[in-house]
């Protein structure tokens, strides 16, 4: 049941996009932009959100360490304080025990009433008891109020050593909590490095389709169809001059010796960095940067002869334009790479020459894979109007 469910949501979900998509005009490109730029602000939000409660975190990790320092310290102090006072008691019971001592004598024997105490006579020695008991008093005194700061010190040594594996615990959670803190931020900054490129995509094609003069409430693809089909002036050559040096087909390849299928005509007679024009004007639908097999790649969308096509420029040394850009045939889109320029990146190409690959309908809208724009590809030679191999040519038109 809940599979079902699920299946019938997906198949809503392939019904209604790519309608909803193919509807858009550019009022709605516009609010998709407003919405992933409040996106975008979204994230840095939280970011700055996050990055405030680190500071707030670390702020209270040092506070708590700085409790734990002073606890110590407190400990130390009272810890000398308590040994310090139990010298102190055994020295107080020392001088109590002689007094005792004296006083059990003084109690017990009157012969050495004088000796002991010293006294002059009985009123003297009457006097000379009276302090002795002050001293005793005085004394235990003393030494209860010592027994008790020793006491209160234990208290305190437990209570700082509670209090220190509390802080210690909150000090781990803490930096647990800011340790997914940043995670957060690298996830929130690579959220928003991914709408930061749509912003970007998105903003160009816009301006791309109010160049085009797409009126704001005008269905875009049918928009650039209509401005592809009236701005078109047919084909052109791709170079001021050159020659084929490898047709479009089934060939030896140069690379592996082995007879393959070529996905474009060669054309050579071209140094590296000889500007590459476009051969129609339409819109740049795809660009590929430094792949290992094609280098720099250019994808054109077009529209000729009331027919769609995608025409591609490989192994460029360099691209002169950017993505939805709208070319005309007086458009430089690269320059010719594939020898010692493009070498660091490419590995499919022997030396200059530009390929030159077309195929049918629009890479990017009508399909979006390598193999299914393989699938539609035809012979740009024939197509456009090349000479034959190996001759030479020495105009666009
Ligand atoms: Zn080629």
């Amino acid at each position: 049941m809940k599979n079902k469910l699920f299946i019938i949501i997906i198949f809503l979900f392939i019904l209604v996009i790519p309608f909803d998509a193919k509807a858009e005009t550019i009022a709605q490109k516009r609010k998709e932009i407003a919405t992933l730029k409040a996106n975008y602000q979204a994230q840095q939000n939280k970011k700055k959100n996050a990055q405030n409660n680190i500071k707030t975190d670390e702020q209270s990790i040092k506070n708590k360490e700085s409790e734990i320092n002073t606890n110590q310290q407190k400990l130390t102090e009272a810890e000398n304080e308590s040994e310090r006072l139990t010298k102190e008691i055994e020295e107080g019971k020392k001088e109590l025990t002689n007094v005792m001592e004296a006083y059990q004598v003084a109690s017990g024997d009157n012969v050495y009433l004088e000796y002991v105490f010293e006294a002059t006579s009985y009123e003297d020695l009457v006097y000379r008891y009276a302090i002795m008991e002050q001293v005793m008093s005085y004394m235990n005194d003393k030494i209860d109020s010592y027994k008790d700061k020793i006491k209160k010190n234990e208290e305190l040594k437990v209570y700082i050593t509670n209090r220190e594996a509390e802080l210690n615990n909150q000090i781990s959670s803490l930096n647990s909590e800011i340790e997914s803190l940043y995670d957060d931020i690298s996830k929130y900054d690579r959220y928003a490095n991914d709408i930061q490129s749509d912003i970007k995509d998105a903003e160009g094609f816009l301006n791309y389709m109010v160049n085009l003069g797409c009126k704001d409430s005008e269905e875009l693809s049918a928009c650039q169809a209509r401005v592809n089909s009236t701005n078109n002036i047919g084909w052109t050559k791709p170079l001021v001059k050159g020659k084929i040096t490898s047709y479009f087909g089934y060939r030896i390849s140069p690379i592996t010796g082995r007879s393959e299928g070529h996905s474009g005509t060669d054309i050579g007679g071209n140094s590296e960095g000889t500007p590459v024009y476009a051969i129609a004007s339409g819109t740049v639908c795809k660009i590929i940067r430094k792949a290992s097999c094609g280098g720099n790649q250019v994808y054109v969308c077009s529209y000729v002869n009331g027919k769609k096509y995608t025409a591609c420029y490989m192994h460029l040394l360099n691209i002169n334009v950017s993505l939805y850009q709208t070319v005309y045939t007086n458009t430089v889109v690269g320059t010719v790479g594939g020898g010692s320029g493009t070498r660091g990146w490419e590995t499919c190409s022997t030396g200059a020459h530009l390929h030159l690959g077309l195929g049918t309908g629009w890479y990017g809208s009508d399909y979006t894979t390598y193999t299914s724009w393989k699938s539609h590809l035809v012979d740009a030679r024939t197509t456009i109007g090349l000479p034959k191999m190996g001759v030479w040519w020495y105009s666009r038109y």
